[in-house]
């Protein structure tokens, strides 16, 4: 017996009603960037096993566990399909050059494969919204991607989702802080689980990170990476904090929040809501000053963030906010091969009008098609039989209101459309 094909696990379709939110998202998506002067880059979802092991790091859940990686048969290069954006805009940045005479304000969305349990929330194929500020130095970047945030959040009406703010300083100050904390984990190195004994010599950061409930008294008795800092990465955190309290945007610090990935210093954050259960960060994100340079380019400053679509998705939906599919503004029914010929012309003719049309196809009867126009949602039903045809008229119903078919000569067609749309339009709105 062949066995029924299936996607693969973890790997969702977007059917057409859910298509409809992902649409009205990317819309709000598309204008918040435009407004804070966000340009689009599209990368590749196949890059070189090497950049994702030398940008993420070697010791991360990404790297040891999560990534698709093969060998191409065809020619033996090692391949990765994409687990996130950051490390391919680096590298496009740098192939491309796109730094030599100004920082760049980048954006992308897509697809990325992460090999992870899949759950709510948790899928091995998701989608992300991503911002990189390139060539950034300053603490003013950093506080206007939370303010880009904040914004966003209201702007697709959603509350209730929190920030998380933390510096992890530069690498001689999480140096000295490593040098505490292997001191420190050491001596209660009875109580780490296997991730954690392991990681206590190849990444000991990374123990914080760790979502084992049995470690969190280690955790948090663990010293704090920001008790290291010194004066210089204490100033940038303190600017970032100053420009979120005079644009009224709340945070609280949280000193455990190191992130996924190893390519950050100084100011990291994340969002997080209590309404998704486990899987409750929809974005995260933060300066990664030293990523160009350990990847092989000129160093070059900057920061950005990522957000996972879906989760936002669900939270837009547990919100109430439906986008519905609008439904064409005409469908066409038409009876006979003459009435067929005109009815191709005419919808092309609407088309040139800008006035959105499904031309009936298939055949059945003139009741039938009714139905089918009805159950369109398109406002008009443009009706060419044999005595339109002989007329050189079309039959133009309204669906929605309650007023008359017409008669009308082809000529007037896209007008007398147009103001059924309009009035349409008008009823829906007084509902
Ligand atoms: P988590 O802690 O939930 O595993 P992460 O730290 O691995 O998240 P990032 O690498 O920071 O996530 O990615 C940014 C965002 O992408 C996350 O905040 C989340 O919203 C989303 N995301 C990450 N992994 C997945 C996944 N497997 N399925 C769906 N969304 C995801
Ligand atoms: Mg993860």
């Amino acid at each position: 017996m062949t066995q029924k094909l299936q996607a693969v696990r973890g790997m969702n379709d977007i059917l057409p009603d859910a298509a409809e939110q992902w649409l009205a998202f990317e819309e709000t998506i598309r204008t918040w960037l435009h407004r804070y002067g966000y340009r689009n880059i599209r990368m590749p979802l196949l890059e070189h096993t090497s950049l994702f092991r030398r940008a993420i790091g070697e010791v991360t859940d990404i790297v040891e566990k999560e990534m698709y990686s093969f060998v191409d048969d065809l020619n033996g290069e090692h391949l990765t399909l994409r687990p996130e954006g950051t490390a391919s805009t680096v590298r496009a940045a740098m192939e491309h050059n796109l730094l030599y005479d100004a920082p760049r304000r980048l954006w992308y969305i897509g697809p990325m494969f992460r090999h992870e349990r899949p759950q709510k929330g948790r899928y091995r194929q998701f989608h992300q919204v991503g911002v990189e500020a390139l060539g950034y130095a300053g603490p003013d970047m950093d506080a206007e991607l939370l303010v880009m945030c904040a914004r966003l959040w209201r702007d697709l009406g959603l509350s209730d989702i929190k920030l998380r703010l933390n510096s992890l300083g530069s690498l001689p100050e999480r140096m000295a802080h490593r040098e505490a904390l292997v001191a420190y984990l050491r001596e209660r190195r009875d109580e780490l689980d296997g991730d954690g004994t392991r990681r206590l010599e190849t990444n000991p950061l990374r123990v914080l990170d760790s979502k084992n409930p049995a470690m969190q008294s280690v955790i948090d008795g663990a010293p704090r990476l920001l008790d290291f800092l010194g004066d210089v990465s204490l100033a940038h955190f303190d600017a970032v904090k100053r420009t979120l309290d005079d644009a009224g945007i709340a945070y609280s610090i949280d000193p455990r929040l190191v992130r996924g990935l190893d390519y950050y210093n100084l100011t990291v954050f994340e969002w997080v809501t209590d309404r998704l259960g486990a899987q409750g960060t929809v974005c995260g994100g933060g300066r990664y000053d030293g990523l160009f340079e350990q990847i092989g380019g000129k160093p070059a400053p900057a920061a950005g963030f990522a957000m996972g679509i879906e989760r936002l998705l669900d939270l837009i939906e547990q919100a109430g906010r439906v986008a519905k599919h609008p439904g064409p503004d005409v469908y066409i029914v038409h009876q006979g091969d003459a009435a067929q010929k005109l009815a191709f012309s005419v919808a092309e003719q609407l088309r040139d009008a800008a006035i959105a049309t499904t031309l009936h196809c298939g055949g059945g009867s003139f009741k039938s098609q009714m139905k089918k126009a009805d159950s369109s949602r398109a406002a008009v039903a443009v009706i060419i039989g044999e005595d339109e045809v002989a007329a050189g008229e079309v039959t133009v119903k309204p669906l929605r209101l309650d007023t008359p078919q017409q008669r009308v000569p082809r000529a007037a067609l896209a007008s007398s459309v147009g103001a059924v749309i309009g009035r349409s339009m008008i009823g829906q709105h007084s509902i």
